[in-house]
């Protein structure tokens, strides 16, 4: 039996067990990764789709992905591999990659016009090992690293990746507690204290999904644009006004079948909103 630190939820995990995102397990006591290597989901996808507006755009970068979440959002779109029981029948399944034949595939694609590795897809941070063992080996050839995440996690992970990551975009799903914790099964002061914490290491864009009759008023947006504005790099400065926000719209899926997709109008009026405070806001899904 040994207590994972990764994120919020502390899973108590017994020996040979998986804990609540189906990712980690306890082996000799010890908390380890589970989906270490294991990879899903493979695809050389433009920079632009991650998203990340303002980080090598035009370029192209190989995207991987495990299994598993920590996460519950009932409209998930990569439910395959996130929290179904396809997706945790891939512990079984799922075919083993070193890091160093990741790190190789995305060198063999460079002539392609690949830039690096972003790991995505499910949640990556409940397998922060791999990215911290294979990210270290991209860099060695001189390539980038992007980490796609809902920013769910605690600081010591992100104090083990950071030196080896250069962009980030992390889900800032919305500004209520009540969303978080009730809709989402997450933990907002965590995920605030993580995007506070990665804009002093490397390039962050945030990205919104609004969900109707749920994050979709004008004061949720408000609040939430104030607080990124507020942010500050590594000097101290406040830098978030820069910060890239994607604010997308909402398909019905998986178990949130029950609202018909946002209002592409509503998605530009809380563009508009968002931009009295940030420089970038860029709209998704319209
Ligand atoms: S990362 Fe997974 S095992 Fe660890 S505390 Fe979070 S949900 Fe539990």
């Amino acid at each position: 039996m040994a207590v994972c630190s990764v994120c919020f939820r502390h899973c108590d995990i017994p020996e040979g067990r998986l804990g609540f995102c189906g990712a980690r397990t306890c082996a000799d006591g010890k908390v380890t990764a589970a989906n270490y290597g294991r990879v899903t989901s493979l695809a050389l996808d433009p920079i632009e789709k991650k998203p990340l507006a303002r980080f090598r755009p035009g370029s192209l970068i190989l995207s991987a992905g495990s299994y598993g979440c920590n996460l519950r959002c009932p409209f998930c779109q990569n439910y395959g591999i996130s929290w179904s029981d396809e997706a945790f029948g891939y512990a079984e399944t799922a075919g083993y990659v070193p890091p160093e034949d990741l790190a190789g595939m995305a060198l063999s694609c460079r002539d392609r016009g690949n830039i690096g590795l972003a790991f995505t897809y499910n949640e990556p941070l409940i397998g922060y090992e791999y990215i911290r063992d294979t990210a270290k080996l991209v860099h060695g050839q001189g390539m980038v690293n992007v980490l796609v995440t809902n920013g769910t996690a605690d600081l010591s992970v992100l104090k083990e990746i950071a030196p080896y990551i250069d962009a980030m975009n992390i889900d800032l799903k919305g500004f209520t507690d009540h969303y978080y914790m009730d809709v989402l099964g997450g933990d907002r002061a965590m995920t605030m204290a993580f995007i506070e914490e990665a804009v002093r290491c490397c390039h962050v864009e945030l990205t919104t999904l609004i969900v109707p009759g749920e994050n979709d008023s004008e004061d949720e947006i408000r609040s939430m644009t104030e607080w990124i504005a507020g942010l500050k790099d590594a000097d101290g400065n406040t830098c978030g006004r820069n910060i890239p926000l994607h604010i997308s719209r909402f398909f019905p899926r998986f178990n949130m079948t029950d609202r018909d997709a946002t209002d592409v109008r509503l998605i530009y009026r809380l563009a508009d909103t968002a931009r009295e405070k940030l420089k970038y806001v860029y709209t998704g899904n319209c």
